[in-house]
């Protein structure tokens, strides 16, 4: 479920996300609700199958900043179609600077059992540089007001390869999380490379050829000590972006990397059903005119599933169940690219389990030519 506001528009973000309209916030509701009805409905007439969510993912956008009365009818809407299992992980994002006590004891009460943070970096220069409008401080502020408030559950956001960033504050930030993640629940961190957006006003401060910026190397070292810092305070890898405390992987974006089915509602949002991907304008005016106004739908042949359950399961340090594979699409692949894996795994880049073919540590700095060879033609 996306939720676009946002207290400001940060200099990087290529997000449906939108500052300056919390007038229309009421409004919205009533549109994305009518989305849930609409597509919910439509679904339950082609498909007789009840519909159990195993998690459901309230992103966006600062969904933090919402009021609870909304957030309360969302998923008050939701549950006239669906239920929600009785262990469903439910998330909710939010910028440190929206949280308070109050409210983040309010989102338990609705269910939400797990706080996804965005914080980015723990340097105020760094926050500044990439067009941020919260500081360290605020960052720590909002952590503690959720553990105050009794969220059990908390995963932190950040980035690198920031402007102004080096490999020394990169250092500094990793360890300022796991110093709070011994003694708060912090169970999950995740932590992506900066993505600018085309024409992003961040770019006329930092174009992209700017020095502020680490080059390749120093990109590829911050990947490896955010890795190995983690890890070393017992945060697994289990993604090539994602680490986890044994147990909190998040099952939400596993099902992404499963290839698995799931719903979306919202200005932008993405939806993989019955075989068909599509999505929703990013144009918060034509969204509001017209929730399906400007959609697009591709339907992923065989083929393309194929060749997507690969990609996405290989980005997963468990990667790739080969069993699971073989039934799917009636394909051996340790036969059908038995050459290409014998040269991956005698150059350390891939390595076998009894189960699954994975993308070893050396390997995951050069992820898309593996993939590439391990494509089936
Ligand atoms: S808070 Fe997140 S979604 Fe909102 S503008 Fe910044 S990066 Fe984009």
């Amino acid at each position: 479920m996306h939720i676009p506001f946002c207290s400001h528009k940060c200099h990087f973000c290529d997000f449906a996300a939108f500052a300056g309209l919390e007038a229309r916030e009421p409004e919205y509701f009533q549109v994305l609700a009518r989305e849930i009805t609409t597509r919910l409905t439509d679904f339950q007439k082609e498909n007789e199958a009840e519909i159990v969510l195993d998690t459901l993912f309230v992103g966006g956008g600062t969904p933090g900043l919402a009021r609870i009365d909304e957030l309360v009818f969302m998923k008050s809407t939701l549950e006239q179609f669906c239920t929600l299992s009785p262990d469903c992980e439910t998330s909710l994002e939010t910028t440190p600077h929206a949280i308070t006590e109050a409210k983040a004891f309010d989102w338990l009460q609705l269910g939400i059992n797990r706080l996804s943070i965005g914080i980015e970096s723990f340097q105020d220069s760094e926050l500044k540089a990439m067009g941020r409008d919260h500081s360290r401080s605020q960052a720590l502020a909002g952590i503690e007001a959720a553990v105050r408030a009794g969220h059990q559950n908390i995963s932190l956001d950040f980035m690198y390869g920031l402007p102004e960033q080096t490999l020394a504050s990169f250092k500094d930030t990793l360890r300022e999380a796991v110093r709070l993640a011994e003694y708060l629940p912090i169970q999950h961190i995740s932590a992506y490379g900066l993505e600018i957006a085309v024409n992003a006003p961040l770019l006329l401060r930092y174009p992209r050829d700017s020095k502020a910026y680490v080059d390749e190397d120093g990109f590829v070292a911050m990947f490896e000590t955010l890795v190995e810092t983690l890890e070393e305070a017992g945060f697994k890898q289990y993604e090539v972006s994602n680490f986890a405390r044994e147990g909190f992987e998040s099952r939400h974006n596993i099902t992404y990397w499963k290839n698995e089915p799931y719903f979306a509602f919202g200005v932008g949002a993405h939806r993989y059903v019955n075989g068909v991907r599509s999505a929703n304008t990013k144009s918060f005016n034509v969204y509001m005119r017209d929730f399906d106004e400007g959609s697009t739908r591709e339907a992923i042949d065989h083929r393309g599933e194929e060749m997507e359950t690969l990609m996405l399961a290989l980005r997963m340090r468990r990667g790739l169940d080969l069993e699971d594979f073989q039934k799917r699409f009636q394909k051996d692949l340790l036969s059908l690219k038995a050459k290409e894996i014998a040269i991956l795994k005698k150059e350390g880049l891939v390595q076998l389990s009894d189960t699954h073919l994975q993308i070893t540590r050396k390997g995951l700095t050069v992820m898309n030519s593996i993939i590439g060879k391990l494509l089936t033609g």
